[in-house]
């Protein structure tokens, strides 16, 4: 980072904080990465296959003159984890912000959902959050500072058809949150969910009109929610959060209350 560069972060309420979002690539992860720059942090972009997308989002993030980088990483293998975890902390030497973001979706109603549906959803949206935190979190406990964010989904906490196993990985991240908040608490290291609503981005893309339409009128704002509404809860957290843990902030448009 340039002098100029430096004094432009200076005051920036993230500055000098370090903060990894996994699947930052596209959506909502994106978003939150911009969103924690803009407010001065150094951030690391995690993405498993679209390389294009994650250096879309590094040269936005360069605009607001802050360091970044794109790790590739498949989340839900624990080997590439580890090599997440060395290759942030060879470039910065600690972690301040984590923010388990990545996730996929494998519908299907419970009668026909594989044993692979299955099993691919809980690594990549529940396991990862295991590796990952089991990783960063001594980091965080020596350094006696950490906030720990996890992307839940209205799905965990209402259910969803044909959603089983992603439901399951959402409202197990709700539980392991609240169990590791209250083990971390003594360390200032915060631990608490954003569980977003119906936000539009590629994952809710893929589903037909009709069926857009019919969530939409379930949505008492009457539209989907948009992936920076959910970034600003995020920001939030980690900047003004000091007394939240354990905590689930939903972004939902009023859809479940
Ligand atoms: P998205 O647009 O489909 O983007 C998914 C992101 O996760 C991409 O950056 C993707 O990387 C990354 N990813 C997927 N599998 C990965 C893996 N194995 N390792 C590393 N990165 C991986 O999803 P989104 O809608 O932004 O959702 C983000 C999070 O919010 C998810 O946890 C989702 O469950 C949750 N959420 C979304 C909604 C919604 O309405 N959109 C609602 C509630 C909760 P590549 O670009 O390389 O594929």
């Amino acid at each position: 980072m340039t002098l100029t560069e430096d004094s432009q972060n200076h005051g920036k309420a993230l500055s000098g904080q370090v903060a990894l979002v996994t699947g930052g690539s596209r959506g909502i992860g994106a978003e939150i990465a911009k969103e924690l720059a803009r407010h001065g942090a150094t951030v690391v972009i995690n993405y498993v296959s679209n390389e294009e997308r994650a250096n879309e989002v590094v040269r936005d993030i360069q605009a607001f003159h802050t360091n970044v980088m794109a790790i590739k990483s498949d989340v839900s293998n624990p080997e590439d984890v580890r090599r997440l975890y060395d290759e942030v902390l060879n470039a910065y030497g600690k972690l301040d912000i984590l923010v388990n973001n990545a996730g996929i979706t494998r519908d299907s109603r419970f009668v026909k959902m594989t044993e692979q549906d299955w099993n691919d959803v809980i690594a990549t949206n529940l396991s990862s959050v295991f590796h990952l935190t089991k990783l960063f979190l001594p980091k965080m406990i020596e350094q006696n500072y950490g906030r720990i964010i996890n992307i839940a989904s209205i799905i965990g906490q209402a259910g969803g058809f044909g959603q089983a196993n992603y439901a399951a990985t959402k409202a197990g991240m709700v539980g392991f949150t609240k169990s590791l908040a209250l083990e971390t608490a003594r360390y200032n290291v915060t631990v608490n969910c954003v569980a977003p609503g119906y936000i539009f981005t590629d994952m809710v893309a893929v589903v037909s009109e009709k069926v857009q339409e019919k969530v939409i009128s379930k949505i008492p704002m009457g539209r989907f929610g948009k992936a920076d509404e959910v970034a600003k809860a995020v920001r939030f957290l980690a900047v003004d959060g000091d007394y939240i843990t354990g905590e689930t902030l939903s972004v939902n448009g009023g859809m479940y209350m």
